[in-house]
This record gives C-alpha cells, structure tokens and sequence, in this order.
C-alpha cells in the first residue's frame, strides 16, 4: 500500500519514504491511498483480544507498513514501548461511567511519547529499506509537548540530528524546562519570539525553500519532519484505538461489534484523525468527538463550514492546544472530498492567502456524520478538574479536562447510549499550576513546589521523569527571531 500527496495524488511512494520525506514536495501530505482496503473483520478484530499492546501494534502496523520487514516492526516497537512505565502502555481506567484512555506513561508524560518514541526506530529502518546514505535533520515546531517527546526520541541516534523551535512565552513551565535540559550529542532547541502557528508555518516553508535545498545538498543532509504532519506520526496512534476497545471487550464492557464513541481533546488534529483511520481500518466506533479549548477554529468550523483563521491567538490552560491552523484536518477533507487533490490544493492556498476557506454543504455533511466537535472555556475547564476529583478521586490535566467536559455535552446530545472513551493526553503533574489552583487556592509556590504539594494533597504520584527535572541543569537558552529559523538551520547544519 503506498501513500500519495494529499494534494497531488500522482505523487506515490512507499510508507518508508513518507516517513522519511515528512512532508511531499509540492507542501501535500502523505495519506494511505484506499486504507479502508486494509480493513480488518470483526473476527479478525476479536482475535486481537489475547495479545498485548505490543502485539496488537504489531498486527496493525505490519498492515499499514507494507515494506518494512517483520523482524524490523518488532524490533521497534520492543524499543519504543519498553520506555514506558506502565506495561499495559495505554491503560484504560473507569471513571464514573466512562473511560479514560491513559496516554501518558511514557518518557515525557504526554501522549505524545507514544507515536514519538516508536517514529525514531521506523525512519532508521525506512533509510536502510531504501538505501539511503544522507543524514537526517529533524526539524520541529511544538507548542510544547511535541518538542520533549521527539527530543527524547531521536536523542543521540546515530546520523540524525534533531532541532526543536517552541514558542518561548508559549509553553508551560514544566514543558520548556523539559526542552532546555535536553541531553544528547544531537539535539538542538531554540526558544522563538511567536507562537506556535508562527514556529509551524515558519518550518513548513523551510521543507520547500529552494536555497536551503541547495545548501542540505551539499551538508549530504534531508529534512524530515517529527510533526505530526509526518505520516509517521499518525500510524502509532491508531494502535492505542484499538487497544483500548480491545480492553473493554476483554473485560466484557462491551459484546464484539459494540460501536464506542472516542472523545479527543484536539490541535493539530493527529491523535483524532488516528481515531478516523481506526474506524477506516474497521474499528465499531459511532462518533469521535473533537475537543477544543477556546481557540476554537475547529467548533467554528464543524458548525459553518467555514474555516477561520484570522481572529486573536489565545493562551489557554491547555496550551498544546493553542492552535490556530490544524494541519492535520488537510488529511481528512481529502478524504471527505473524494480524494479531490486538486480542490485540497485550491482550499489550502485560499488559507495561506487569506486565512480561510470553505468547504461544500456535502463535505460538510459527512463531516457532521463521523464526528461532532465543540470546546470549553477556561472556567469550565478549572471546574470540571476540581469537580472529576472531588467526585471521583480522579486527577484530570487541563488538556484532558477539557475532553472531559465536551464529554460531558456531548451525551446529552447523544442518543446512541455507546460506551464513552476519552483520550487523557497528559500528565496532570506536567501542568500542575492550573491542576492545583482549580482545585485548591491561588498560591505563590513556584511549579515545581506546586508539583509536590499537588502529590501531597491528592495522592496521586509524580513520575519519574518530571520528579528530579528542577535540579537539571539548563544546555539550550537559544532565543530567536521568528524570520531567523533558516539562518538558524544552516548554522546546525554545520556544527559537528
Ligand atoms: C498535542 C497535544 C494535544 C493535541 O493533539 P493533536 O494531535 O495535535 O490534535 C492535546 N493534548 C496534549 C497534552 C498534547 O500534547
């Protein structure tokens, strides 16, 4: 199964040169041509129920990544997944009458970790699939989480170097400390003056820069991308789907067959376009709900079918999900399109020129059909924390508060009576500022006294990782201008 260009369908490649190239030429992304071809049976699905999450990726994968050899797949995913703390990888907890899908036991607690601990291994093996002697600059535009997870990923993996630019007022405490203490002979991390969309576009342009070419060209380098624009990205997260309606067939919550609703809390629009593919791939699910916090282009959208950009850029609680342009959703219209490369393209142009476009009544039908999207505000967000612990001893972090809230909309409207999983994308302790003082009081604490004092109170432990980060020391206070990232990848090119 190859992948082609979201924007030029004649543009067809193997997945393990997707995975390499990041992004096509043209600025398209790669999507499977025909995957609905590659759906599973429910007998098939079923006999999914006695493996371990290892295995399932391993069955799901082995579909998807048609040239990569078996022995290659297992072997990276045993690396990737042996990072996490929890040995069910993605475990699914009961809350009240739903369930939350843990995505936050890896090496940086956010869900993150689990497509960005496995995509390292894969473009290693795709450059041997495919013979290729260059060397690879990983370039990445985060709001936060996305940074720490690649980082810690490609750390010191031999012939790749790694560069992460975030929004310097952009990110929470915890995440840009993560980022600045970064270890590894590879790494680099810069610190931009703008804000997410603005370290997004800025690298977007970077892959189809002409001068830049010329200049990896002779360094022997390529770009390739950690975004989740990489079709890399997407793959691993249509693992935990699965997994995790496997889990509740195990447990006899559900009969096989049993549609399920999954609620996302949205940006870039990746980890729920995995839950489309899932569904593509055959998985009974009624509707994905997509969540936004107020920067809520997608709501807008989704009741519109219009598209909008051009409004103020807000800083939220939830700032991974402070995202004005989701990539991502390019993926899904040209599916709901009818594979209509040229119409992506024409509507992808009107956003770059005018921060907006429009999609046809039909598109956006079928949209309404697979999915319903809303968002909550900061309030809401705060309140819904401090009541899911105060009633159910459960620690939400923002991100996943606002899931839980849109959740909660969501099943006065819906009429299906399907079980509910909503996907947790961090740690409540990678944010614990706004978790404390939603539940308790305003303080003064710095975060990392805050992260102690919110273990104290709920009970709940800190991991691992972010436990010793405040004595770390900081390697990386690069501060840049946001015009300056290309001048910025020409002086990583050159270092050793
Ligand atoms: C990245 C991120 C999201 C948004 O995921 P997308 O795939 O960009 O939609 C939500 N929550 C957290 C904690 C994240 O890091």
């Amino acid at each position: 199964m190859n992948c082609i260009s979201t924007r030029n369908k004649n543009i067809s490649i193997s997945p393990s040169l997707g995975i390499i190239k990041g992004i096509s030429e043209e600025g398209g992304l790669f999507i499977f041509e025909n995957i609905e071809n590659l759906k599973l049976s429910l007998e098939e699905i079923g006999n999914l129920k006695n493996l371990s999450y290892k295995n399932i990726a391993f069955n799901i994968l082995k579909k998807l990544l048609s040239d990569f050899s078996d022995s290659s797949l297992k072997n990276s995913i045993d690396l990737a997944y042996n990072k996490f703390s929890s040995k069910e990888v993605t475990p699914l907890v009961k809350v009240n009458q739903d369930y939350i899908l843990e995505l936050f036991h890896g090496p940086t607690s956010a869900f993150k970790d689990v497509a960005l601990s496995l995509l390292p291994h894969l473009t290693v093996e795709a450059m041997k699939i495919n013979k290729i002697d260059k060397k690879l600059l990983i370039l990445t535009a985060t709001s936060g989480d996305t940074g720490k997870a690649a980082l810690e990923g490609f750390k010191n993996i031999e012939n790749i170097k790694i560069a992460v630019f975030f929004p310097n007022d952009g990110t929470s405490i915890v995440q840009k400390k993560q980022m600045t203490t970064q270890e590894g002979n590879n790494t680099f991390v810069y610190g931009i003056k703008g804000n997410f969309d603005d370290a997004q576009s800025g690298i977007k342009n970077i892959f189809t820069d002409k001068n830049i070419e010329n200049y990896l060209k002779e360094k022997n380098y390529s770009f390739s991308s950690a975004n989740s624009i990489n079709i890399g990205r997407l793959i691993p997260q249509i693992i935990y789907y699965f997994y995790s309606y496997i889990n509740l067939l195990k447990k006899d919550e559900i009969s096989l067959g049993e549609k399920v609703n999954f609620i996302v809390p949205s940006g870039n629009f990746g980890d729920i376009l995995a839950g489309y593919y899932a569904k593509l791939l055959g998985l009974p699910v009624n509707k994905l709900v997509c969540a936004s916090n107020s920067n809520k282009v997608l709501t807008d959208f989704y009741n519109t079918g219009i598209y909008n950009k051009n409004r103020d850029f807000l800083k939220t609680l939830s700032p991974s999900m402070d995202i004005l342009i989701s990539s991502n959703l390019e993926r899904l219209l040209f599916h709901l399109s009818n594979d209509n490369d040229k119409y992506i393209e024409k509507i992808m142009r009107d956003l770059k020129e005018n921060g907006q476009y429009q999609i046809s009544e039909s598109m956006l039908e079928k949209l309404q059909k697979d999915f319903y999207f809303d968002y909550t505000d900061e309030e809401t967000t705060r309140k819904t924390i401090k009541k899911v612990f105060e009633n159910y001893n459960y620690l939400l972090d923002t991100h996943t508060a606002v899931g839980y809230s849109v959740m909660e909309k969501f099943k006065k409207l819906d009429s299906s009576n399907c079980k509910n999983i909503l996907l947790s994308t961090a740690s409540p302790f990678k944010f614990s500022k706004s978790v404390y003082e939603s539940i308790f009081e305003e303080t003064s604490l710095n975060e990392f006294e805050i992260m102690k004092k919110l273990s104290e109170k709920t009970k709940f432990s800190i991991p691992e990782n972010l436990k010793d980060l405040e004595n770390k020391k900081e390697l990386h206070k690069n501060i840049i201008e946001k015009n300056n990232i290309d001048k910025t990848i020409e002086v990583i090119l050159c270092s050793e």
